[in-house]
This record gives C-alpha cells, sequence and structure tokens, in this order.
C-alpha cells in the first residue's frame, strides 16, 4: 500500500479521500491556499503544505508547487480528486515523471478520452454504442459537412472536440444554419479550448443521462458498480443523482455493463472511471469518459458497500480489486443532493460565514462535506458545500428518507440550495422516476 498520499483538492472531496487513506492507514499531507488554511482536512492531515495564493491557478492548478509539496513531505502518490488537475494529462505526466504515483489513468488514456473524437472513436472500437455522427472531426468542406449532417438528421449537434463543461456545443435544427453554426463552434472552441477540431452528433431531444461507474486495475481486470441517473441538471450541471437508474431495461442495462468492461480491457484502463450515456428510447449512446472519481461516487457506494476512493488506493498501490464482480451485490437504492452556497431561485453565489450547521442523521444518511459551525465560505471556488446521500431498500424509502434529511439539515448565515431540494424531491414527475434532463430547466421557467 502506498506510504504517504499528497491530497491535491480541497472542500469536502480532500475530506473524502482523507477519510480513506486513513482507514488504509496511508499518511496524508494536505495542500492549501492561504485562505483554506482553516479547512477541516487541513486539520486533520498529518501535514499540511500552503501551496499559494487563493485564486485557483495560483494554488490547486500550480503544477510545480503541488510537485514541490510531494517533495518536500517524501509523498508517495497524488490524489487529484475531480476537478482542478483530475483530468490533467500533462499534470499526470509530470507527476509520474517526478517520481510519484498519480493516483488516476496513465497520461495517455486521460490524452486519448480528453479528445472527444478520439474517445468516441476508441469507444467504437470497443463496442460500445455511439451516437450516430461524423465519425471524426468535421471536414472544412461545406458541402461534405451539408452531406454528413443530411446523412445524420436534423437536428445535429456541433460538439468542440476538445470541449467540457457543457461549453463548446451547438444545436443546428436545420440546413439553413448549419455552415454558420459550424464556424462560430470552431471559433468559440479555438478560443476557449486553444483548438478548432470540432465533431458532428445526432442532437437527441429527449435524452436522460444516464452513467456506468467501473474500476479497473490496469492489467486487464475491470468491474462495474452498476449505473447512476443524473439527468436532474442546470445548466449541465447535475443537481440531484441516484443509483441505480431507475426504469431501465435489464437486457440493455447488462449489454452496456459488459461493453463498459471490455472498453477498460481495450485501452487498459487503470483506476476508477465512469462511462456517460445518453439514454432514449431504451437505447444507449456513449457521449464521454470521465477518468477520475465524480461527485457523486457516494451513491455507486451505497448499493454496493463498495469504497471507491479505497478501490483507487488500492490500484495505484499496484493491488488488485477487493472485489470480483460476482461478489458485488446491489443492494436498495440511494439519492444525492448536492448542496451549495447559492441563492436558491437566482442561483448567485453566496459565500460568507456558516453561524449555525446541524447535520441530520439515521439510518441511512450520508453527509459528505466539509462544512462546520464557524467556517467561511470563500468566493474564489465552487459553491458546492456538501453532498446529502441517503441509501433505503428501495427508490421511494431513499426519497422518504432525503425528504426528512433534507428538513433536519441546517445551515444558516448563507443562502443554500436546500429549498430547491426540499422542492425537488417532493416533485410528484421525479418521484415517478426516468425524467429527462431538460425536466429541470423546464419546471424552473415554469415557476419564473
Ligand atoms: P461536456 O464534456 O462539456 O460535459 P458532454 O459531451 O458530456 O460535454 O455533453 C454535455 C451535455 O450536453 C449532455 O449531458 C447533454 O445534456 C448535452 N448533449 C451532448 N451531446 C448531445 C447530443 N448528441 N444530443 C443531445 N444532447 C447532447
Amino acid at each position: 500500500m502506498l506510504d504517504k498520499v499528497l491530497i491535491a483538492n480541497r472542500g469536502e472531496i480532500a475530506l473524502r479521500i482523507l477519510r480513506a487513506c486513513k482507514e488504509l492507514g496511508i499518511k496524508t499531507v494536505a495542500v492549501h491556499s492561504v485562505v483554506d488554511r482553516d479547512l477541516k482536512h487541513v486539520r486533520l492531515a498529518d501535514e499540511a503544505v500552503c501551496i499559494g495564493p487563493n485564486p485557483g491557478k495560483d494554488s490547486y492548478l500550480n503544477i510545480p508547487a503541488l510537485i514541490s509539496a510531494a517533495e518536500v513531505t517524501n509523498a508517495v502518490g497524488i490524489h487529484p480528486g475531480y476537478g482542478f488537475l483530475a483530468e490533467n494529462a500533462d499534470f499526470c505526466e509530470q507527476v509520474e515523471k517526478s517520481g510519484f504515483k498519480f493516483i488516476g489513468p496513465t497520461a495517455d488514456v486521460i490524452r486519448l478520452m480528453g479528445d472527444k473524437v478520439s474517445a468516441i472513436e476508441a469507444m467504437k472500437k470497443a463496442g460500445v454504442p455511439t451516437v450516430p455522427g461524423s465519425d471524426g472531426p468535421l471536414p472544412e468542406d461545406e458541402a461534405q459537412c451539408l452531406q454528413i449532417a443530411q446523412r445524420i438528421g436534423f437536428p445535429v449537434i456541433i460538439k468542440a472536440a476538445a470541449g467540457g463543461g457543457g461549453r463548446g456545443m451547438r444545436v443546428v435544427h436545420s440546413e439553413g444554419s448549419l455552415i454558420s453554426s459550424i464556424h462560430v463552434t470552431r471559433s468559440e472552441a479555438k478560443a476557449a479550448f486553444g483548438s478548432d477540431v470540432v465533431y458532428m452528433e445526432k442532437f437527441l431531444q429527449n435524452p436522460r443521462h444516464v452513467e456506468v461507474q467501473v474500476l479497473s486495475d490496469g492489467k486487464g481486470h475491470a468491474i462495474h458498480l452498476g449505473d447512476r441517473d443524473c439527468s436532474l441538471q442546470r445548466r449541465h450541471q447535475k443537481v440531484i443523482e441516484e443509483a441505480p437508474a431507475p426504469g431501465i431495461d435489464e437486457t440493455a442495462r447488462q449489454e452496456v455493463f459488459a461493453a463498459c468492461i471490455k472498453a477498460c480491457q481495450t485501452i487498459n484502463y487503470r483506476g476508477a472511471g465512469t462511462f456517460e450515456f445518453l439514454y432514449e428510447d431504451g437505447r444507449y449512446y456513449f457521449i464521454e469518459m470521465n477518468t477520475r472519481v465524480q461527485v457523486e461516487h457516494p451513491v455507486s457506494e451505497m448499493i454496493t458497500g463498495i469504497d471507491i476512493i479505497k478501490e483507487q488506493l488500492r490500484i495505484a498501490s499496484g493491488l488488485p480489486l477487493s472485489v470480483t464482480q460476482e461478489q458485488i451485490e446491489f443492494r436498495g437504492h440511494a439519492v444525492e443532493c448536492r448542496i451549495n452556497a447559492e441563492d436558491p431561485k437566482t442561483f448567485m453565489p453566496s459565500p460568507g460565514q456558516v453561524d449555525q450547521f446541524h447535520a441530520p442523521g439515521g439510518l441511512g444518511i450520508r453527509w459528505d462535506s466539509h462544512l462546520y459551525a464557524g467556517y467561511k465560505i470563500p468566493p474564489f471556488y465552487d459553491s458546492m458545500i456538501g453532498k446529502l446521500i441517503t441509501h433505503g431498500n428501495t427508490r421511494a424509502e431513499a426519497l422518504e428518507k432525503m425528504r426528512i434529511a433534507l428538513d433536519e439539515l441546517v445551515i444558516s448565515g448563507i443562502k443554500t440550495n436546500i429549498p430547491l431540494q426540499m422542492e425537488l424531491v417532493r416533485d410528484a414527475g421525479f418521484y415517478q422516476g426516468g425524467v429527462n434532463i431538460h425536466y429541470l430547466e423546464k419546471k424552473l421557467a415554469d415557476s419564473h
């Protein structure tokens, strides 16, 4: 097992990683910006190093500072968490070149999956179902682009190969606006991601977002931890996630699990990963792979009893996975509500000092958060301040527990989205299960 791990992140995920390291007897190094010296995991870590000023680019994205911190503390592994440098192939490469273990896939695989065109190509080869599309970058030739769109059928979506975070995409409904849309997406992509490579896909009108969690040891052994539904989104940001995805045809589901495992073996995947799909009319369409742990990983942990971060640490230590596919028992249903420091109506971030804080509790209630009474939420980072997760024997029970837990949760002094979450877990449409990715936006638009 790795002897000492540097946690190259902050907030709830840094605390989550710290707890897993402690359970495995791994020593921990917290790194933090100036303002973050009061974070809970910084206090609980064996060692802490200040890596720079508050803006992310000067601290959590500062590769030389992170590597120096690993050097001075004699860390062996570096866990990137999610966000920041978690999917940065150059960071992974520099970590490994400097003699540390990157807790994640190899730089080559991050690069392969970071480019959506090459990712889709690799998935197709492995037999993962993809969205009908241009099969590669769009050519310069306008007539050819039009032919491709006609073959796929309108509406189509133009996407940047290097895109991410829900940016660099444009839906085109008819031939008339195709060429101008390609030009605009190209120049936006160039400005935002440094590459003007774009591709085309069929635009699915009412899909759900369904994703598959995998663990793979980089030596040919891969398992899945089932699926998650993350369709409740606002501006491509997930708001509530659940596992398993409700109401999915079992044969199609088992087929896609098998395809994901085969894909892990084909690309020799190492670590935890997520295959994201759009799901419409009983069919799956691969959109991208996330080569890191995800915010919503706890719902999969709750229904399988498997600690995904501990498995990541095992894989990085060169140990086999702790379970085989046959040993995994899927039990009950889990739901996660993301709790953000933001206005529940305008969604404006609401940093500041937390006065009172009371966490909910009880059987099947999990609260993953770095908050404490008196903690001052800085304005420099993401507004997510915690995740409330409930687990029940059935979906209805998990949702009932969530309603009670949300009522118990008290965070005062700042605005939070708790009122919105309370409303959503009582929403009749959501309660039925299987809403599509437009459901939340439509509901919000209707209520204004
Ligand atoms: P990003 O890496 O920026 O998150 P994705 O490829 O994962 O980009 O797409 C983000 C979101 O955009 C999806 O969750 C979905 O809502 C929408 N989207 C992407 N591709 C399509 C498509 N072919 N049809 C319909 N919606 C799409």
